[in-house]
């Protein structure tokens, strides 16, 4: 089946009550058993439910995987990866990651004796450098949050299989109508619901898709154990958000093309990173292991300061001041304040997330108000 199908219907079937073609909302924490254990496959909600069934059965194909999990948000999703790991093992991981993934393992698993190497990806050889026998897991993300970069998932994928280290990928940013990186050799694809499956700014879940059936039961094992699972209403949700997600794609790559093109023209705007420039110094592995170059767009304004900054992010109309990305609406962040706050300083800026970086998340409004507005604020 091709994606737009998938997105439909994979996972789902009619309800077999009724014939309801929407999967039923189950709330229920319980599902009554004929004699202990004689049950149809649900015991409890924490661990099993239909409606969060359909929707992970959805997921993982729309991943080209075998098995999707759903958790209660990308952070729950992230945590339960890193569960697998034991004090002593290391991971490898990039130097531009999202803020709360970075805030997880410096202030979290540091602390139970993990060690992280935050490192250039933009040469995935780099790896090479450290891995070791300790090294069990490399996570990684791309487009990366707020600056771009691209990694390349085949190469990074080939050095993990040859040092026998899991790779897991953040795909938030791409969303899977962009990008599959199973495919590409990834063990593991996590992704943040919150933004682009989920689509229209109302739910906050994770997820992850795989295909190696003793992974699944590891990871089904923490979900579980550990209960950072969604509840129907969410799962709902986000089942019929992913109804458009090929559709809503579509359009914000669209408009992000033209506002990339647009934010050119303008004279206050210093630097833009968008990996559709051919210029971009990944452009060629992004048109490699990409569709489509997404509605993400980071531009810094020319010799702005701090206060001339939030003005600039304050004077948007049709796009709110937010954090998140990847709903029907299009939103402005200012990284160094809001989604990228608990990175040090001296560490963003390694990477260009300076005080006067703002980034887009173009949504699928009509384009020439989107760019009416740009061109207002950026006057
Ligand atoms: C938002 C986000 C997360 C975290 O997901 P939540 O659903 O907010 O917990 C992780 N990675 C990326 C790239 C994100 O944008």
């Amino acid at each position: 089946m091709k994606f737009g199908t998938k997105a439909i219907h994979a996972g789902q079937h009619p309800d077999p009550t009724t014939g309801a073609i929407m999967t039923p909302i189950y709330q229920t924490s319980t599902y009554w058993q004929k004699s202990p254990g004689d049950n149809k496959g649900f015991e409890y909600s924490r661990g099993t439910n239909p409606t969060r069934k359909a929707l992970e059965d959805c997921l993982a194909a729309l991943e080209n995987a075998k098995y999707g999990l759903a958790f209660s948000s990308g952070m729950g999703a992230t945590d339960a990866v890193m569960k697998l790991l034991s004090p002593g093992d290391e991971v490898i991981t990039g130097n531009d990651l999202y803020g709360g993934s970075y805030r997880m393992f410096t202030k979290i698993y540091s602390n139970y004796g993990i060690k992280f190497h935050f490192i250039d990806l933009n040469d995935a050889n780099a790896i090479r450098n450290y891995t070791n026998e300790k090294t069990k897991l490399i996570w990684i993300e791309t487009p990366t949050n707020p600056t771009m970069q691209i990694v390349d998932i085949a190469a990074v994928a080939e050095i993990a299989k040859s040092k026998n280290v899991l790779l897991a990928v953040d795909n938030t940013f791409a969303s899977p109508y962009l990008q599959n990186p199973i495919d590409l050799g990834a063990d593991i694809v996590m992704h943040s619901v919150t933004k682009y499956l989920g689509g229209h700014s109302d739910v906050v879940m994770g997820a992850l898709m795989l295909n190696d059936e003793d992974l699944y039961k590891r990871l089904w094992f923490i979900y579980n154990a550990c209960g950072a699972t969604p509840g129907p209403q969410d799962s709902f949700l986000v089942l019929r958000g992913l109804k458009t997600l090929h559709l809503r794609m579509k359009a914000h790559c669209e408009n992000g093309r033209q506002i990339a093109q647009f934010l050119k023209t303008l004279p206050k705007v210093d630097k833009i990173y968008w990996p559709g420039f051919t210029d971009h110094p990944n452009h060629e592995i992004a048109k490699k292991q990409m569709r489509d170059f997404g509605g993400m767009i980071s531009f810094t304004i020319k010799d702005a300061d701090l206060q001339e900054t939030f003005r600039v992010a304050s004077s948007f109309k049709v796009f709110s001041l937010a954090e998140s990305l990847g709903g029907v609406e299009s939103l402005v962040n200012h990284p160094t304040t809001m989604t990228h706050g608990s990175i040090p300083k001296e560490e963003r800026e390694k990477v260009g997330v300076i005080d006067s970086l703002l980034r887009l998340s173009v949504g699928v409004e009509d384009i020439e108000d989107l760019l009416e507005d740009i061109k207002q604020a950026l006057a």
